[in-house]
């Protein structure tokens, strides 16, 4: 595969120092984005081509565009870390690239190569790079590549007019004053995915259907909701945009399998870690009552979620139409001691045993 040759557009009007130092300073998480973006477009007869960085600008995009109407839309979430020394530095892109993949397989949307995705990415945060804050206080820029249909036509079909693109949004961190335990919502009223649907990709429609059930555990006075399986509502899935974890009293660690839930690189990564760490790790079924029967008995002694943004995040406890698991106050130590050795590698405060780091400049 040819590597894409990229035009390069750089702004006139880049923010200026002194804004930029402000909105580093406190990023909070998506509101702000960098100096430009990466373009490349795709056909059925060019294939991919016109890969552009230009400066961050709206599109303009006829009103007939098939993903405002059919949602033929695919994401991915990924982040470069400063390191103490300035280095810059990205955790695992080709996974997100060959995610992007499969993602792209499930909604009928061309592949694009890893190789190229890889490149638009490294490409973008090196020319935005003044962009990527100091790694005091765990911040980061968070990148934002995405495919869409571009087609301007009402039928239905897979597009034959696709574009992908890259933005980036520099975010701080998810806690101010460390991992707070949140408090899990049980819905059994709304599923996210179902045997053969399109749960296993990361596709803007999920997250449109977890909005109400992310409602109703707002209502419920929680943080976050978990779904259960779609058929027989009894298996343990993920929250609306993280993967669960589930640590027992003789060590073990206990995921989900794959399947109708997002196969997270933060996930996967920490199936990785946990081993080397001397855990024995299972993704398998893990059913409703055994996580409510073994919080209340003591042989589940740590429940966690995790994903990019907010790396591992603490279950406090889980509520559900008639009754509440115990409640606890503080991160578990497993949990914490996970959550540190994945922050270290990303940070460059820990030898990259695993090879998942990639210096970008
Ligand atoms: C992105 C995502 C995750 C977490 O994946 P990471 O690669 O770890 O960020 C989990 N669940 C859903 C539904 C997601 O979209």
């Amino acid at each position: 595969m040819r590597h894409m040759e990229t035009s390069t557009t750089l702004t006139t009007e880049p923010v200026a120092d002194e804004r930029l130092a402000e909105i580093l300073a406190s990023p909070g998480f998506g509101g702000y984005f960098t100096d430009h973006m990466f373009t490349v477009k795709w056909n059925p007869a060019d294939g991919w081509h016109e890969p552009e960085i230009t400066p961050y600008t709206p599109l303009t995009l006829d009103p007939a565009t098939a993903v405002f109407h059919y949602a033929q839309e695919i994401f991915e979430g990924l982040k470069a870390y400063r390191h103490d020394d300035g280095s810059v530095w990205l955790f695992r892109p080709e996974a997100n690239a060959e995610r992007m993949v499969r993602s792209s397989r499930r909604l009928a949307l061309p592949e694009l190569p890893p190789a190229d995705f890889v490149q638009a990415v490294e490409e973008l945060v090196r020319v935005d790079q003044r962009w990527v804050p100091d790694a005091a206080g765990e911040k980061s820029l968070y990148i934002r590549p995405f495919m869409i249909a571009t087609d301007r036509f009402l039928g239905v079909r897979p597009a034959e007019h696709v574009t992908f693109l890259v933005i980036a949004s520099p975010a701080g961190a998810y806690f101010k004053r460390g991992p707070m335990p949140v408090t899990l919502w049980l819905t059994t009223d709304y599923t996210r995915a179902g045997r053969g649907g399109m749960g296993a990709a990361k596709t803007g429609g999920n997250y449109a259907s977890s909005l109400v059930a992310q409602q109703e555990a707002t209502g419920q006075g929680c943080d976050q909701v978990v779904f259960l399986d779609a058929q027989e509502l009894r298996y343990v899935e993920e929250l609306g945009g993280m993967n669960m974890y589930f640590v027992y009293a003789d060590g073990r660690i206990v995921t989900p399998e794959l399947g109708t839930i997002l196969e997270g690189i933060t996930r996967s990564s920490i199936i990785e870690l946990a081993g080397k760490m001397g855990h024995q790790v299972e993704e398998r079924k893990i059913s409703i009552d055994e996580w409510r029967d073994g919080v209340t008995s003591g042989e589940i002694t740590e429940v966690f979620a995790c994903g990019t943004a907010a790396v591992v995040t603490p279950v406090g406890s889980l509520k559900w139409d008639g009754g509440e698991t115990p409640e606890v106050a503080e991160a578990g130590a497993v949990t914490m001691a996970i959550r540190q050795a994945l922050v270290d590698i990303q940070y460059g405060r820990a030898d990259d045993t695993f090879g998942w780091m990639r210096r970008i400049c």
